[in-house]
């Protein structure tokens, strides 16, 4: 997708802060943390939204866990506790068109979520 913009950093074509790398996701520093810690993982396949997984997704799916479970465990995030989060369209709040699981640690996290 050439007017993606997380497709353009999976191509490198722009050059974000990249946190982990692997065959089938990148995770990248939100530009905008809400935490002390904020990832965001992106599978290098463009997926625009939840809506648009199939069952031929579910390794990558996978995938995307893995990488944030690695993440959790590298930053030393992983016993005091961190969240995920998908947000799947408008009213969930989703703003890049490429699905993405962000990574949020490093302060208590509030529930329900606002
Ligand atoms: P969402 O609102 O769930 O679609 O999340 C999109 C996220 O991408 C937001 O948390 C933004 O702060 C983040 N974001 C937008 N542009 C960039 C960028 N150039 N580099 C890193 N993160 C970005
Ligand atoms: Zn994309």
């Amino acid at each position: 997708m050439s007017d993606c913009l997380f497709c353009k950093m999976v191509a490198g074509d722009i050059k974000p802060d990249v946190l982990y790398s692997d065959e089938h996701v990148l995770a990248i520093r939100d530009i905008n943390p809400q935490a002390p810690f904020h990832a965001l993982v992106l599978p290098r396949e463009h997926i625009a939204t939840l809506n648009d997984l199939t069952p031929a997704h579910a390794a990558v799916v996978g995938h995307m866990y893995l990488a944030a479970r690695e993440l959790a465990g590298q930053h030393g995030f992983a016993a005091d506790g961190y969240r995920t989060v998908v947000n799947c369209n408008r009213l969930a709040g989703q703003t890049v068109y490429h699905i993405h699981l962000h990574v949020l640690a490093g302060r208590a996290m509030h529930w329900p979520p606002g």
